[in-house]
């Protein structure tokens, strides 16, 4: 079963009947291909009966102009998907799409339940036959078996649900949107042109020209139809915003519940120059995970910015390469150093963060052979001690280099002359929310959720 996935969503409800909803869908879409590079997906309901189509690769590899001529109606639901490797085949794809006893139904997902496999069995034993090895069946097929209206039925499928879920679900004549009592992923509703439009990040606003409205709040279903907005509340859960999001996953002009991400990402830069100073001649960013940081680092630290490593425009994440000599090729694929700016000079490198240790080892190495007289890495936020069951690939405890190792050894590891993480209180700082409003677990293992702790049984979830 695929436990991880970190997606993108994005879903219109149009006041009339749009020929280019879908192109909109597919603009919207591609300001959020950050969240997920394995496959894409539109749905489209004309009222009378939903369409969709999907596939494997990004956003523009997966639809032509003449697919989405041909995907016209007033209500859309899109999907960009991240998972780990093994779990990226087509019926993965989303959104899903099934008929069952109201008519037909589309579901988006972007997070990941924590306890799917244990409801699948249990689905499974009564009868149930799975196409696909993702959560979000799991969500439909809840959905599908309650003999309610749809709003009741999301109420009780979301009761037997616990993990991190924002949803987009659409039938013939409604759009939901839900976000989980936790509020673990953002979602965010919009306007344009007297539509309305939901995603699961306000940078989408941007792109499709739309304007934020507001957040969805955690534990929020947002009903939208042709009476307009209805707001219903699911019972009240800690909340737990995944602070990763400000890290490294949402792009920097999103702002996500009040925050700016391009702003917490400055502040958490400026605040590691504070914790960790060095003497140094210049400031380097890891584009782009490190950009903004390494900004903040150079204003506080008033040591000069330069352009030190040069990314390759059309290269992807690194992430997306599964075996480690692809991983390895790929740092220098993606990154390529400035000898010119580098050489005889004492460099601060700044990157968001450290996950395996194999990027920031290699990126040292790259800059030790162009003359870099000292190397200072410094990074953005605190060492990756655990794992994310709610969403975020930052892959099993075993594979994190700070789970095993102290940050002593880990200068050594990546060569590097000192190494300096930001400790979890300036995270926090930068963010400018509360250590109770945030999911931390990935820094902390303070888990807000039970969780399959690898191999081991399911934990009872904390209230
Ligand atoms: P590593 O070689 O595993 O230490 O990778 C560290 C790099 O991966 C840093 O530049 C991070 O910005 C980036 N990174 C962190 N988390 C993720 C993630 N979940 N998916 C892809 N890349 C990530």
């Amino acid at each position: 079963m695929a436990l991880k996935e970190a997606c993108g969503l994005l879903g219109i409800f149009s006041s009339s009947f749009d020929k280019t909803i879908a192109k909109t869908v597919y603009y919207g879409l591609f300001a959020l291909q950050h969240r997920g590079q394995e496959s894409a997906g539109i749905a489209v309901s004309d009222t009378n009966s939903i369409r969709h189509h999907k596939g494997l690769g990004l956003v523009s590899e997966v639809f032509d102009e003449d697919e989405l001529e041909k995907l016209c109606g007033k209500i859309a639901i899109g999907h960009v998907r991240y998972s780990t490797t093994g779990s990226n085949v087509f019926s993965n794809a989303q959104p899903l799409v099934i008929r069952y006893h109201s008519g037909e139904l589309a579901v988006a997902h972007n997070g990941n339940l924590v306890n799917a496999l244990e409801i699948r069995e249990r689905l499974e034993k009564n009868g149930l036959m799975f196409h696909t090895t993702t959560d979000s069946e799991v969500i439909a097929a809840l959905i599908a078996r309650s003999q309610t209206n749809l709003i009741d039925s999301i109420f009780s499928c979301v009761k037997q649900i616990h993990g991190a879920y924002s949803l987009l679900l659409m039938s013939k004549d409604q759009l939901i949107a839900v976000r989980d009592p936790h509020g673990f992923r953002p979602l965010c509703l919009g306007s344009y042109n007297g539509s309305y439009v939901v995603a699961s990040e306000s940078a989408a606003f941007n792109t499709i020209g739309a304007t934020f409205i507001r957040d969805l709040k955690p534990g929020e279903i947002l009903l939208i139809d042709d009476s307009g907005l209805k707001s219903y509340e699911l019972p009240k859960s800690k909340r737990s915003l995944c602070v990763f999001e400000f890290v490294y996953f949402a792009r920097p002009d999103s702002t996500i519940d009040g925050v700016s991400v391009y702003l917490a990402r400055y502040r958490a830069g400026a605040i590691l120059a504070e914790q960790h100073p060095a003497e140094a001649d210049l400031v380097v960013a890891v584009p782009d995970s490190g950009s903004v940081a390494a900004i903040g680092f150079s204003d506080q630290s008033k040591i000069p910015l330069g352009m030190g490593l040069i990314k390759n425009r059309y290269i992807g994440r690194t992430f997306i390469e599964p075996s480690e000599r692809m991983r390895n090729l790929g740092v220098r694929l993606k990154l390529s150093p400035l000898k010119e700016l580098i050489d005889g000079k004492r460099v601060v490198l700044v990157d968001d963060s450290i996950v395996r240790g194999t990027t920031m080892g290699q990126i040292v190495k790259m800059l030790r052979d162009c003359g870099a007289k000292e190397i200072h890495v410094r990074i953005s936020s605190p060492p990756i001690t655990h794992s994310c069951y709610f969403g975020i690939d930052t892959s099993t405890k075993r594979e994190l280099i700070a789970s095993r190792f102290d940050a002593e050894s880990i200068r050594q590891f990546i060569g590097a002359d000192s190494l300096g993480y930001l400790n979890l209180e300036g995270l926090i700082e930068a963010t400018g929310l509360t250590e109770k409003e945030l999911c931390l677990a990935c820094f902390n293992g303070d888990y807000p959720v039970m969780t399959p702790m690898e191999g081991k049984k399911y934990l009872f979830e904390k209230r």
